[in-house]
């Protein structure tokens, strides 16, 4: 497809497009921030037409006639790379006094075989020289504008017809280069909007081991509401309804009796949208999650349409088996399944890495050993799964509370392990501090039910305290008992004669 196939104008029509264009424009301004760059688009009746941008500022006409010296000469060239033209000598280019310019503006072609499909032209401010431009970016600016034109010219014709094949190519292609999981669904939001109005996409996995929940995993858009990381009781919603079936619904306010809940029953308090799509990312009996997207407005949706959303969201559901089989595979041996904190073994690892390197450079290092208090009566009284929760929160909490040169680790069923190098005790056990507080005042909250928490911290600090791994963690472990027997909630560091648990 040639770009003088293409209709590069009309970008109010083309959100995708539009998009896009404003971003490149965006790379050019950002590296030199007094230009201005304005979009010229080949219309066979009026010439080049200025593209309705929102950086447009009045240095030149809404149109170019193509005869016009500067533009003729483009015409006849062969390669497609930006030029500089003189600005005085191309008045019919310019609506305002180009002397109030540089000397020079730059024109920067698009085309292909047949010709000049359009041009960025790039007013320089006086405090430019021409020299200080890099015209290979201004080059592969404008190669790139047209070559997003073809995609999206491509994605308008799969559209049209919903060509579900090629939008299934498309989307693959963009899931397999995202990176993590996030990824996935920022490139679904961004691709899927070209064909569905939504204002914001919320990506839910219904995890095996925990079947009678699903889990809020991303969101793009605004968060009120809902919450990264909560889970919620598969249970009486429209996202539940869309797992267990692994059908698509569609909610829309004007019906509401319909529906029990979006995420949960009752929910709409403060909900702020009004229609609602959810797609299963497998089209089976309990799901193994759902692509939510939510308007703020009704509007009418095309079968069409909702058809290339179920692929794209089962497409979602392969790349995101693949990407946890691969994530799976890497992490496996290191990274506790349920905390996502280090296991044991990788502690154990990075404990002895440290330590080595403590002892070399005399660095300092200390040892934190985490216990959550009667963390027993948690699941006696609410069950596994909500200590399985406070497990993960807390986790949560500790991944917040430390700097990133610190290890967590998750040592035993509710014990924690946290190793901090390069800082002074006295610094540690501030920051032990404030975690055990932190945990103190957070409420875990599941499914309604509230319940707080309190963890007991011993503090042990090499070499003082112990010059091997061992030594070190059973100070700390000492010093964490003695937490214990004053009555738990909180830190203490450890001193000659405190003795672990284990040998009392
Ligand atoms: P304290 O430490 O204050 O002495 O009391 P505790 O109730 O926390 O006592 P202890 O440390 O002996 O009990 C640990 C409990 O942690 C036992 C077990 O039920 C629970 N536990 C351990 N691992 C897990 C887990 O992976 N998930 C859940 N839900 N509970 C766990
Ligand atoms: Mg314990
Ligand atoms: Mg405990």
């Amino acid at each position: 497809m040639a770009l003088t196939d293409i209709d590069l104008a009309n970008l109010e029509t083309k959100p995708f497009f539009k998009s896009q264009v404003n971003n490149l424009m965006e790379i050019l301004v950002f590296s030199y921030p007094d230009i201005n760059v304005y979009f010229y688009v080949l219309d066979p009746h009026a010439g080049f037409v200025l593209q309705d941008l929102p950086t447009n500022q009045d240095h030149v006409f809404d149109s170019i006639r193509a005869e016009v010296p500067a533009i003729e000469a483009l015409h006849t060239r062969e390669t497609f790379t930006s030029e500089f033209i003189l600005n005085q000598a191309n008045a019919a280019i310019f609506s305002r006094d180009p002397s109030e310019l540089s000397e020079y503006s730059l024109i920067s072609p698009m085309g292909g075989q047949d010709g000049l499909a359009g041009f960025l032209l790039t007013i320089i401010p006086i405090s430019l020289e021409r020299e200080d431009l890099n015209l290979s970016l201004f080059d592969k600016i404008a190669e790139s504008v047209g070559l997003n034109s073809i995609t999206s010219k491509l994605l308008e014709k799969f559209k049209e017809r919903s060509d579900h094949l090629s939008v299934m190519l498309e989307v693959n292609t963009h899931l397999n280069i995202a990176a993590t999981k996030t990824d996935f669904l920022y490139e679904i939001s961004r691709f899927g909007k070209y064909f569905l109005h939504f204002d914001r996409a919320v990506l839910i996995l219904h995890p095996e081991d925990t079947p009678e929940y699903f889990i809020v995993d991303s969101i793009e858009g605004d968060e009120t509401g809902l919450q990264q990381g909560m889970s919620y009781p598969l249970f009486n919603s429209l996202v539940s309804r869309s797992i267990l079936t692994g059908q698509h619904f569609v909610y829309k306010k004007s019906h509401k009796a319909q529906v029990e809940g979006i995420y949960r029953t009752g929910d709409y308090q403060g909900y702020l949208y009004d229609q609602v799509l959810v797609f299963p990312l497998a089209k089976v009996k309990n799901a193994p999650g759902v692509l939510v997207l939510e308007s703020l407005t009704e509007y009418p949706v095309k079968q069409s349409e909702i058809g290339i959303f179920e692929m794209i969201s089962q497409s979602l559901g392969a790349a995101l088996t693949r990407f946890s089989l691969y994530e799976r595979l890497n992490n496996y041996a290191t990274i506790d399944t349920l905390t996502h904190l280090y296991n044991l073994r990788a502690l154990k690892q990075r404990f002895e890495e440290e330590l080595a390197r403590a002892g070399r450079y005399q660095n300092s290092l200390v040892v934190l050993f985490l216990d959550l208090d009667k963390f027993k009566l948690v699941n006696d009284t609410y069950g596994h799964l909500m200590g399985d929760f406070v497990l993960r929160e807390t986790s949560q909490i500790i991944r917040e509370s430390i700097r990133t040169s610190d290890i967590p680790g998750r040592y035993g069923g509710e014990e924690f392990v946290i190793i901090m190098v390069n800082t002074d005790a006295a610094a540690c056990l501030a920051s032990a501090r404030r975690l055990c507080t932190a945990v103190n005042e957070h409420t875990y909250e599941m499914n309604e039910i509230k319940v707080q928490n309190k963890v007991s911290i011993g503090l042990s600090e090499f070499p003082r305290d112990g010059e091997t791994m061992p030594d070190l963690i059973q100070s700390a472990d000492a010093a964490m008992y003695t937490a214990k027997r004053r009555g738990g909630n909180q830190v203490v560091k450890y001193e000659k004669g405190m003795v672990p648990k284990s040998r009392v």
